[in-house]
């Protein structure tokens, strides 16, 4: 039996919004919505929903406001909704801790394929194992262990940080200067090309086909995430 999921979603334009709400309910979610973003603050903290969907574009306080408020007291997974022109806005927002976003226009089944996998990951990511394994890829955190088909990799300080983070919550989707943040107390290097080459190193060492990545996948104009399907 599964529980019935409950989305917020946050959407001023009224056309978009009615139509998300009709794909979600379709396809079994409860809806919940707001059309500002202070309404979207005081319905997140009422109705305590399993997932947000939020237009970045709103009046008042906007997509990015709510998600830097939200984001002070709360680990529920967004989902941005953006238009193909914000892409600064979409770095901004990842930076910030949204979890995902969806360009517009989306099709019905693309946004229900990218809530269920939101909801899958923050699900796993409950358990916070100390053990990752993925395919044929196992990072035993504690040992500092990661083996590829049980033979053993040896990781860099730097590259072991890296694959972990990307690792403990897979599909989501880290900006290079996130990435850049983490390595700065290991090394010294400080350009975000540095993160290119770590991930680099990082992919002859367990991936099959570097060039082809089914694990350090590269989001274009962004930065990486970790595949896990
Ligand atoms: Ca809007």
């Amino acid at each position: 039996m599964h529980t019935v999921k409950k989305v917020l979603v946050v959407e001023d334009e009224l056309k978009i919004a009615r139509l998300v709400r009709d794909y979600l309910t379709g396809a079994g979610f409860a809806v919940v919505e707001a059309t500002d973003g202070e309404a979207a603050l005081s319905m997140a903290r009422a109705e305590r929903p399993d997932m947000i969907l939020m237009d970045l574009g709103l009046p008042g306080l906007d997509g990015l406001d709510v998600t830097r408020r939200l984001r002070q007291t709360s680990s529920v997974p967004i989902i941005m909704l953006t238009a193909r022109a914000e892409e600064t806005d979409r770095v901004v927002g990842l930076e910030l801790g949204a979890d995902d976003y969806i360009t517009k226009p989306f099709s019905p089944k693309e946004l229900v394929a990218r809530i269920r996998a939101v909801l899958r990951r923050a699900e796993n990511t409950l358990g916070g194992g100390d053990v990752i394994t993925a395919r044929d890829v196992t990072i035993d955190i504690p040992k500092m262990r990661v083996t590829v088909a049980g033979e053993n990799v040896e990781l860099t300080t730097s590259e072991f940080e890296l694959l972990v983070t990307l690792a403990r919550h897979p599909g989501r989707i880290y900006t290079r200067a996130q990435l850049l943040e983490l390595i700065k107390g290991i090394s010294f290097e400080s350009y975000e090309r540095s993160v290119d080459a770590h991930i680099k190193n990082l992919r002859k060492k367990i991936e099959h086909d570097p060039r082809r990545p089914l694990y350090i996948q590269t989001v274009y104009g962004v930065g990486y995430r970790f595949g896990d399907e």
